[in-house]
């Protein structure tokens, strides 16, 4: 999310880090840590963040010296593991993450070798394992074991979307801290942090990313702003009043987004969102999603009824679920348009 430097600069998740700065203060730190929430809320950045405060030499000495309070307990950024840890090349943080979709054996084994040696200059070695929920069944059997017995000085800090997704047994392994998405003003702040961006699109772009930043800078991409606002204009068009639904212009639609395989589930995500946001919209206009597009929602809000707006929805979830199975996307898209279609008639 942001470049590492320490606690201060994460936006958000002050649970999380208050937690962790408990830890630090008290010196009872949990061998093993799991931080669950969305892709882009700060999990690997606290990680970071982490990996720092536990190896920081200023703070290390200050605590020694006195208790701290949580607000000043916090990596210098200045010191020599601080550096080398924000820099991403200190021997004794191992990063592992999926190549490029799946953790595989060879990977935590190498993990196993390398803990099986002291480590070479750090107060606490720290593994973070990104994406735990990517390692197959062989490579989470083998991580068991380093959760079973933990080297000394080694703290391990796994991060995965859910529990859920884990084997229970790695789970039950570690303290669990579950991080919660972003709030709008959060994402708003880091967007203007990486500049560029209108403050009118910034807001769009953090109400509709369900907090998590990695997904605001992907609906920041221009295409998806135009993407959004084709799919708004059909469905303006069809849905918001006469003249009634034309099938061949459903069926265009639907052939139009079949032909970019990897952009339909995210083009069937603008469509539901703009059901759902027509059914706010009626009963609270300040719930809306796409804020900029009010009044055209309200429009619709006043001819499309709300029974028929959730076949609607069921429609375009049924769909999604079918093409997670790899079914004909055309055929699949072709049956979806058409119920949306006769489901308001
Ligand atoms: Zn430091």
């Amino acid at each position: 999310m942001t470049t590492a430097t320490g606690f201060n600069a994460i936006v958000g998740q002050q649970q999380p880090i208050k937690l962790l700065k408990t830890f630090i203060r008290n010196g009872t730190m949990p061998h093993a840590l799991l931080f669950t929430g969305d892709d882009g809320v700060g999990k690997k950045t606290t990680a970071t963040a982490f990996a720092m405060a536990c190896n920081c030499r200023k703070l290390g000495s200050a605590i020694d010296r006195q208790p701290h309070p949580d607000a000043i307990i916090d990596a210098c950024g200045d010191c020599g593991p601080c550096r080398k840890i924000a820099g991403n090349h200190h021997p004794d943080i191992i990063r592992v993450a999926p190549l490029p979709s799946v953790i595989r054996i060879a990977q935590i084994r190498s993990l196993l070798q390398s803990l099986a040696l002291k480590p070479n200059e750090a107060a606490w070695r720290v593994v973070i394992l990104s994406e735990a929920q990517a390692m197959n069944a062989e490579a989470g059997n083998a991580l068991l074991k380093v959760l079973e017995e933990p080297p000394d000085r080694t703290l391990l800090v796994l991060t995965a979307r859910q529990p859920s997704d884990l084997l229970p047994t790695i789970v039950s392994r570690c303290r669990h801290i579950r991080f919660s998405p972003l709030g709008a003003p959060d994402i708003k702040r880091l967007l203007a942090l990486a500049g560029g961006i209108e403050p009118e699109s910034a807001e769009t772009v953090s109400a509709l990313c369900g907090g998590s930043f990695t997904r605001a800078q992907k609906l920041m991409d221009s295409r998806w702003l135009r993407r959004r606002d084709w799919i708004h204009r059909v469905m303006d068009e069809q849905l918001a009043g006469p003249p009634p639904p034309q099938i061949r212009t459903w069926l265009a639609f639907s052939e139009k987004l079949a032909r970019k395989k990897d952009l339909i589930e995210e083009s069937l995500e603008i469509v539901t969102m703009w059901f759902r946001d027509v059914l706010v919209a009626r009963h609270d206009p300040q719930r809306v999603l796409n804020r900029d597009r009010l009044e055209a929602l309200s429009r619709a809000a006043e001819s499309v009824k709300p029974a028929r707006l959730l076949l609607q929805i069921d429609a375009v979830d049924r769909a999604l679920k079918a093409l997670r199975s790899n079914t004909n996307a055309r055929l699949t898209l072709d049956a979806m348009v058409l119920q949306i279609a006769g489901a308001c008639t």
